[in-house]
């Protein structure tokens, strides 16, 4: 279907119209009609499926349709669980709001809650908030929700994940009047479904994508390896295995610039992108890398969340992320579309116990294996219960080629010895992991 079938208004049209968005991505093929027609909806879908705007859009459309309330109203709460992902959807609402004059705010920690207040006292149309500060201001009387219309719940499962379930009951209970309520979710865990019965009156549910079929489509393996030893590995993978276009992802952001430091040093083109980076640079990077100027894209699970290319061959996980489910949305960014997809793991003896939560959840044992010249210490190989008895004599094809140490000078074969490192020399960097 198209915008206009679907039944969005001509401004609207014309300032997507603007940003190249020339037809609907499923999700919002399916859910903009609902919102038009003040359905409740629980939607699972992936960041990168257009969701912000497939809410964004009719909520605009529906604030023109009907005058607010109360001059001093808050007509929209949109809650997000971090600061990070609330800018993002204030900036693609302010560039679609390019024709409408409805106004939009963000309300997030970090900021002087005097000057929210002020903001607050004029009404406000669109509240983009995270939920601590939302709680703060409801607590202190400083935000009057009696004429909320819609509230949207972005990431549903993020923000359960991150403990937010008190202040979002607490944010429920305030909405008194009757409103629409949109329910978005990468996952569809237990957690989620709770939430969803608290808050959601007969709701319409929109899936895309099922979590399972995703996973279906991905090769997932694990290398073992010594801490020590991981971003020589890393190194080596994706020089010896040419990759073009792979996304690597670190717990935090400290690891995340320590990592690309070494990897640069190694002569890959590579850069970082986490929430310490302006949106200007963050832009700059991932333009960089879907053009394929850059091969080697490091970055954390917040930031990854606004990366919107599709069908990415390979996903690396140096670090696994501390929220299970953050696997899940890491390497469904591969494998999409009919796509077959890598996944790597990078697994060292730290991160054993949250591997094998990580498999509980999916449900999926994953093929452990360790390279030629980066086996896991001899004397440590006793914890690694799962490799003793099955360490392959040889589970990894001699490169024929390597990028590693620039063109033509690059090594062909695997570093044999524990530190044998290739590519320029290297300052000693100190590397904390965590
Ligand atoms: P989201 O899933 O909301 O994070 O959106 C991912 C990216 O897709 C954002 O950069 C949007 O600007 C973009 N996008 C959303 N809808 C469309 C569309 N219909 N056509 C092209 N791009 C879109």
């Amino acid at each position: 279907m198209s915008f206009e079938k679907i039944g969005l208004i001509k401004p609207i049209r014309d300032a997507i119209s603007e940003l190249g968005y020339t037809e609907p991505t499923p999700i919002q093929d399916r859910t903009i009609g609902l919102v038009l027609a003040k359905k409740d909806v629980f939607a699972t879908a992936q960041t990168g499926t257009g969701k912000t705007a497939a809410f964004m859009l009719p909520i605009i459309q529906r604030l023109r349709d009907n005058k607010p309330l109360s001059p001093k109203a808050v007509r929209v709460i949109v809650m997000t669980p971090t600061r990070e992902l609330a800018m993002q959807i204030e900036e693609e609402t302010k560039k679609y709001l390019k024709y409408m004059d409805s106004s939009v705010a963000l309300l997030v920690g970090g900021k002087s809650l005097e000057a929210q207040e002020k903001q607050l006292e004029n009404g406000i149309d669109i509240l983009i908030a995270t939920p601590g500060r939302l709680r703060e201001h409801i607590i202190k009387k400083s935000i009057d929700l009696k004429h909320l219309e819609i509230f949207v719940i972005d990431e549903a499962d993020r923000m359960l994940d991150m403990g937010f379930v008190t202040d979002i009951r607490l944010i429920h209970a305030e909405l008194q009047r009757r409103h629409q309520t949109l329910l978005f979710s990468a996952t569809y865990t237990d957690k989620v479904r709770k939430l969803s019965r608290l808050v959601l009156r007969k709701p319409e549910f929109v899936e895309t994508a099922r979590q399972n079929k995703t996973i279906d489509a991905i090769n997932q393996h694990i290398y073992l390896v010594d801490a020590d030893r991981k971003a020589a590995l890393l190194s080596f993978l994706i020089g010896s295995k040419n990759y073009q276009q792979v996304l690597v992802f670190t717990k935090t952001k400290k690891s995340a610039d320590i990592l690309v430091e070494e990897l640069k040093l190694d002569g890959l083109k590579a850069d970082v992108i986490h929430g310490d980076k302006t949106l200007a640079q963050r832009n700059k990077t991932l333009t960089k890398f879907k053009k394929k100027e850059l091969h080697v894209l490091v970055a954390t699970d917040i930031a990854s969340r606004g990366i919107d290319i599709e069908q990415l061959p390979q996903v690396i996980n140096y670090e696994l992320p501390t929220v299970a489910e953050d696997y899940v949305h890491r390497i469904g960014r591969t494998g999409r579309a009919g796509h077959d997809g890598e996944a790597i793991t990078l697994l060292d003896i730290n991160d054993k116990e949250q591997m094998k939560v990580i498999e509980r959840l999916i449900h999926v044992k994953i093929p452990r294996s360790e390279i030629e010249g980066f086996e896991v210490d001899i004397t440590k190989k006793a914890t690694y219960d799962d490799i003793k008895s099955n360490r392959p004599k040889k589970v990894y094809p001699k490169p024929t080629h390597s990028r590693i140490a620039g063109e033509k000078g690059g090594t062909s074969k695997a570093p044999q010895k524990k530190n044998a490192r290739v590519g320029k020399k290297r300052k000693t960097t100190k590397r904390s992991g965590k």
